[in-house]
């Protein structure tokens, strides 16, 4: 495996992949992990969590930086991904033993019934390269507290970042085993399901992926979590506070130089502030700065590979032949690395790929509406359903709207962005299951029943 810088194209590492024997090995000693760390009291598995909090904080600036070079996202933002990382550990070190609690049914005179929360086993997580230490510590914080220990199978272009969440497990004092990383290709993952020594996956990436795990979860009938990513809304209404729609909007469209799954990608606004909205819209997407990714100023960074920067081109290029009109960007800059500008599409078709396809890169896709009625219709016209961001000076009317957008979480006058403390996760093709808050830490947990008579 390979770390490659994909601002300048330098080599920075090269990996030995896992073999076959190391996979099988890993597996027993994550066998033979658990069933030691699911006896340990709770409290201490979140006093281990709260270590790892200042382990990351600690490092802030080795990992931050290492982010930047394996996967190029601006520094800045590679430093609050850690601080995120801390955040999510501080959430679940402070009240996991609260969300695990029994929860007691009845106590009638002759019986006495309740739900006890216990670990399922060592759970696989494939995880992706765009917030390479964040999807892990989304994962990792509430399933290692409940008790569960964890695999990781990260992204093929992060092995840097793999190895060194391995180590902030490690020299928080966590025991052996009970996180491990696995540097192999997603060829591996099928075998390892079908293992009768693990209990469970969880896949965050493209439906593809997706696809493929469910499916091999399903024939063996094994509890699966998906977060596949998103074509996310952006509904600015007619009665909108259009600057600041404008301006959230460039932040939500090129988030992680625009490599979010719950980055908004199609806006779909009011005719009545249309020409405002785009032409404000227009500027705030022209005025960010695209460059080294280690410089602070930086607001847009090289796509993470180049084959990702091929494929936003080629969604922008089909979309402008099926009709669109290219406001902005829409050209690969004559420099080395995997530079994509910040780019926007106007008059849209429905069938055009930034319509229907999920653009993973810095370029919008706006679309005129006559009606409320029409802009909710638009919304929900996408195989898709993670976030959406509806924008209104009506909040009765934001709320209305928020409950015919089909998808996981909306956000009205704000971004969508995942949180500690609120569930996370899709419907439709986005996925299912939830991460985060209280509903994140119930998804890999038998809920067991126990009745005493
Ligand atoms: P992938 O979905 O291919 O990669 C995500 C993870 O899944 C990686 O660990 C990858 O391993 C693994 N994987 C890939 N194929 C399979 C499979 N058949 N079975 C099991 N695991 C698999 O994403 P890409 O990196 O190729 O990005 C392509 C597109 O996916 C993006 O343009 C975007 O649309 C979407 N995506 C969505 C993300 C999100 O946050 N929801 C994150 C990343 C991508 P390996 O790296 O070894 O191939």
């Amino acid at each position: 495996m390979e770390s490659v810088n994909p601002a300048t194209g330098e080599v920075l590492e090269t990996y030995d992949d896992h073999t076959e024997a190391d996979v099988d090995n890993a597996l027993d000693r994550a066998t033979g992990a658990f069933e030691e760390w699911r006896e340990r009291p709770i409290n201490e598995r979140q006093v281990l969590l709260s270590r790892a909090a200042e382990v990351l904080r600690e490092n802030q600036e080795e990992y931050a930086e290492l982010m930047t070079e394996e996967m190029g996202k601006p520094i800045t933002g590679a430093r609050a991904e850690v601080e995120k990382c801390a955040w999510v550990c501080d959430f679940y070190a402070e009240r996991a033993d609260e969300f695990l609690a029994d929860e007691v049914l009845g106590s009638e005179p002759e019986s006495r019934s309740l739900v006890s929360y216990e670990p399922l086993g060592p759970v696989l997580a494939v995880m992706p390269w765009n917030f390479p230490f964040w999807q892990v510590f989304r994962f990792a914080a509430p399933h290692l507290t409940a008790g569960n220990v964890g695999l990781l199978k990260h992204a093929s272009n992060v092995p840097g970042c793999a190895k060194a969440i391995e180590e902030v497990f490690s020299e928080a004092g966590y025991p052996e085993d009970v996180f491990s990383s696995l540097l192999v290709g997603s060829d591996a993952i099928e075998d390892m399901i079908c293992d009768d020594r693990l209990a469970a996956v969880t896949l965050t990436g493209s439906e593809g992926a997706g696809r493929a795990v469910a499916e091999t979860a399903g024939s063996e009938i094994k509890k699966s979590v998906l977060e596949l990513g998103g074509s996310d809304p952006f509904v600015v209404l007619d009665d909108a506070d259009v600057e600041a729609a404008a301006e959230t909007g460039a932040q939500a469209r090129t988030i992680n130089s625009g490599q979010s799954c719950i980055a908004a990608k199609r806006f779909v606004v009011h005719e009545a502030v249309y020409d405002e909205f785009v032409e404000r819209f227009t500027e705030e997407m022209e005025s960010l700065s695209m460059g080294d990714p280690k410089d602070e100023s930086t607001d847009i960074g090289p796509q993470a590979r180049e084959d990702l920067v091929e494929d936003v081109h080629d969604q922008v290029e089909r979309s402008v032949e099926a009709g669109a009109r290219l406001r902005t960007g829409g050209e690969r800059p004559d420099e080395e690395g995997n530079f994509y500008p910040p780019t926007v599409l106007t008059e849209v078709p429905r069938d055009a790929a930034a319509a229907t396809e999920e653009v993973f890169g810095p370029a919008a896709a706006v679309f005129r509406v006559e009606s409320e009625e029409e802009a909710i219709e638009v919304a929900n016209d996408t195989d898709f359903g993670l976030g959406a961001s509806l924008w209104t000076e009506d909040l009765d009317r934001g709320e209305r709207l928020a409950r015919r957008v089909e998808a996981g979480c909306v956000f009205v006058n704000e971004l969508v962005k995942s949180d500690p403390r609120i569930p996370f996760g899709g419907v439709k093709n986005s996925g299912y299951g939830r991460e985060l808050a209280e509903k994140g830490i119930h998804e890999f947990v038998n809920e067991k029943t126990v009745w005493v008579q």
